[in-house]
């Protein structure tokens, strides 16, 4: 039998970035009984896209589709697949494989992420040797252990991002104590950021900044539920700022991150969670301050499956609502160099 055969927009060598994703055909990793296939209706652009377009974060295998902010409705499902029927309405995020075994230590402990067995949505191989793809398609097919109801009140533009740039801030602001009593900040107010401003927010935390590098984002910040913004590109910008906060999440995705300042803000016992991912190393830095203060550098991947299923619930319940513009798959290319240009607010969902 021929192997089955996806439509999507596959990014072919680093100059994929550069708008050149080619609409044709993929295919998709081998099937076996735990999976299922998916049509895909929207997906959400991640930076993860591009750094991975780019061969940012070191080679890429490609071909490539990427795209791991995915919902569709289930058009087959495996013979061992029980908790999901075909025309479910799911969603899959930036992870599509663990073990799941008893004896794996992170599986057991609601640390899927950190599985060594982890496969990743694209860009990533399965143990049988067949390729993971992404959500710039028309079908995808995921193992149905990461794939995810979606609450009816939310709909698919609203909860798309939710799988991958929500899950990723909600897991540290959770685990890292966004909760009455403590003031939070979130560096970079992108798409992973603005979900830090409504997730700290919906999780209680007492008083939610932004941390941008200028203050254009000021009224997007109080319309997001954020009380304020500082802007880390102006002098002096931490004056009155030093040890007031208990968390700081950053995703910001540059190499040069004003890394002193930041902890600087931190209470003594307070939490620094980088999520952003830059290309480049950060620049040295001293250990002086986290020893004086007393201050933690934390790093986080995505976020648990019992995690996602909270987010998604809690999102329900509070009405929590990401801001995209929808846009057509068909003008990906579009798409992707205003998202390289910044000009996302705060997410673009691709839709068929
Ligand atoms: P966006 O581009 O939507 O947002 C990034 C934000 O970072 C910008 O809005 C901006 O915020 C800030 N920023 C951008 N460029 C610079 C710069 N040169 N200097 C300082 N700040 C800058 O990206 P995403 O939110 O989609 O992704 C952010 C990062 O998180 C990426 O590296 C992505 O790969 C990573 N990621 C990590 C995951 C994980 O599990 N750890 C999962 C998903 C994504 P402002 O204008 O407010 O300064
Ligand atoms: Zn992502």
């Amino acid at each position: 039998m021929s192997a089955d055969q996806f439509t999507g927009w596959v990014g072919l060598d680093a100059k994929s970035v550069e708008g050149n994703l080619v609409k044709t055909t993929f295919t998709p990793k081998t099937w076996t009984e735990d999976d299922i296939d998916i049509k895909i209706s929207h997906c959400g652009v991640c930076a993860s896209d591009l750094h991975t377009l780019r061969s940012g974060w070191g080679p890429s295998d490609y071909p490539v589709v990427v795209g791991h902010e995915i919902i569709g409705t289930v058009t087959r499902k495996g013979a061992n697949v029980k908790h999901l029927e075909l025309g479910d309405r799911v969603g899959v995020g930036a992870q599509s494989y663990s073990c799941l075994k008893d004896d794996c230590y992170e599986c057991s402990h609601d640390n899927e992420p950190y599985c060594s067995e982890r496969v990743f949505t694209y860009d990533s191989k399965f143990a049988d040797g067949s390729t993971s793809y992404g959500g710039y398609a028309l079908e995808g097919r995921y193992p149905a252990s990461f794939a995810f109801k979606i609450p009816e009140t939310l709909s698919s533009e609203v909860a798309a991002p939710m799988l991958c740039g929500g899950i990723t801030v909600y897991s540290p602001l959770k685990r890292y104590g966004a909760k009455p009593g403590a003031t939070v900040g979130i560096v970079g107010i992108g798409g992973l950021g603005h979900f830090g401003i409504l997730y700290a927010r919906a999780l209680g935390a007492d008083k939610v900044y932004a941390i941008s590098r200028s203050k254009a984002k000021e009224n997007d910040v109080k319309a997001l539920g954020g009380d304020g913004i500082l802007a880390s590109k102006e002098e002096n910008w931490t004056q009155g700022w030093t040890r007031k906060f208990d968390l700081i999440v950053s995703t910001a995705n540059n190499a040069d991150l004003p890394i002193l300042d930041y902890l600087s803000l931190l209470k003594p016992g307070g939490k620094f969670v980088q999520v952003g991912l830059p290309e480049e190393p950060i620049p040295h830095f001293p250990f002086g301050p986290l020893i004086q203060n007393n201050v933690s550098l934390i790093g986080s991947l995505l976020g648990s499956r019992s995690e996602i299923t909270e987010m998604l619930n809690l999102s329900a319940e509070k009405s929590v609502k990401s801001w995209v513009e929808p846009r057509p798959l068909d003008d990906v290319n579009q798409v992707i160099l205003d998202m390289e240009a910044g000009k996302a607010r705060y997410r673009y969902v691709l839709y068929n």
